[in-house]
């Protein structure tokens, strides 16, 4: 069955609910466009996601995103303002670990890499959750985008078994560029080099494997430790307190968040409980037998995420790669917008650069209205 879905002028497209998305759609919403975004999971957030502990919806765990830096982020900083939400500093108190690649273990009392990272609240999820409240939008979960049409100034997409047509003045992918690239077919010769450059933008933390070892007490704050490890002995390669904020100081629902020092492919052959094993013997061998006694592990595999990862992400990037500044950021008589965090320059990765990019293409967008 076909929908047709027909936008007034200064309409707008959106691809993708995740933060580039909705921020530019809470923006738009704000100047007065009409903004429909299509969404292909069933939540918003895309990389961002948190899970709650507990009833209490602050006490949240990160699987996604954890750090933002205020500071150093100005489009951030301003929009927590403007959305009231909090953030409090990532734990450092107490001494750090390092683990040799034999296993040897040193402890160093010198300051945090983290000292100056915050976390969100309720988790990265509260930022994302509070603009979908905060904006005027129509949403369609679900709504997997196939297509972009500038002739018809069309985009086709899967529902289910359906198939929808919706029709707007501008269309904005905030997807990924490698996935926009792969996935999504643009009826119109964008040419081989741009889709190339395109295919050659790693996404940021794609193939990247995040657990959370929630414990009913911190046993490694008593030990004058702040939880933080960077191993090269694994299979854990860095931990971290993940405690939720309403929880940093007292009660159960403790977190020791970690990300898997395997790539990918590594990952494909070992089993979940080999994994889960060998994480609780490095975990003891760091804090001691306490560290045995988890209430619940969270285990958030982003390269099982067809919605974020492709195959070219599976075994890289290990360093946070340059994003180019020179590649085209509206196309297609400026029917296309490209957003999305892998579309920013100074902060592409970062949450920060999902918001620069959006920016960018709110005056792209705001001057092609008043021209
Ligand atoms: C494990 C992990 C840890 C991280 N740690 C940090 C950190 O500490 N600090 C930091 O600043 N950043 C961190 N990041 C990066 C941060 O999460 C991203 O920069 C940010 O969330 C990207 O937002 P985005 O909107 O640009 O993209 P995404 O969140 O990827 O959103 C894209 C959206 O498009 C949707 N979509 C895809 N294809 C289609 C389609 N065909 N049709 C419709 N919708 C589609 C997706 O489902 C998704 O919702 C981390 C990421 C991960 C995975």
């Amino acid at each position: 069955m076909l929908w047709v879905t027909l936008l007034d002028n200064k309409s707008v497209i959106i691809i993708g609910a995740g933060l580039s998305g909705l921020y530019l759609t809470h923006r738009l919403g704000q100047l007065g466009f009409e903004v429909t975004v299509l969404e292909a999971r069933d939540r918003i957030g895309g990389r961002i996601l948190s899970q709650a502990l507990g009833e209490n919806r602050h006490d949240c765990v990160d699987l996604g995103p954890s750090w933002v830096w205020p500071a150093f982020q100005p489009r951030l900083s301003h929009l927590l303002d403007e959305l009231k939400l909090d953030v409090f500093p990532q734990f450092t108190r107490g001494d750090s670990l390092y683990q040799l690649p034999d296993g040897g273990i040193e402890r160093h009392a010198g300051p945090s890499p983290h000292e100056q990272s915050s976390r969100l609240v309720g988790g990265a999820q509260a930022l994302v959750n509070r603009l979908a409240e905060s904006s005027n939008m129509t949403l369609h979960l679900n709504t997997r985008v196939q297509s972009i049409d500038a002739e018809t100034k069309t985009v086709l997409a899967m529902k289910g078994d359906e198939t929808m047509s919706f029709t707007a003045d501008h269309v904005v992918s905030a997807m990924p560029l490698r996935l926009l690239a792969e996935t999504v077919s643009i009826q119109a010769d964008i040419g081989d080099e741009l889709l190339n450059h395109w295919k050659a933008v790693p996404t940021w933390m794609a193939g990247h494997c995040k657990m959370v070892f929630v414990y009913d007490s911190p046993f490694w704050r008593d030990q004058g430790l702040s939880g933080e490890v960077f191993s090269h002995h694994g299979p854990l390669s860095e931990i971290y307190d993940g405690s939720p904020y309403s929880k940093e100081d007292s009660g159960p629902g403790f977190a020791l968040t970690s990300f898997v020092g395997l790539n990918a492919h590594q990952r494909e052959s070992v089993s979940e409980s080999q994994l889960m094993n060998a994480c609780l013997a490095q975990l003891e061998q760091l804090f001691g037998a306490q560290a045995r006694a988890v209430e619940q592990v969270i285990i958030k595999d982003w390269s099982h995420e067809a919605m974020t990862t492709r195959p070219s992400d599976l075994s890289g990037p290990h360093r946070h790669p340059e994003y180019p500044a020179n590649l085209p950021r509206q196309l297609l008589g400026r029917f296309l917008s490209i957003a999305g965090t892998e579309a920013a320059v100074e902060f592409g990765g970062y949450i920060e650069g999902a918001l620069e990019s959006a920016d960018t293409i709110l005056a792209l967008l705001v001057g092609s209205e008043s021209r």
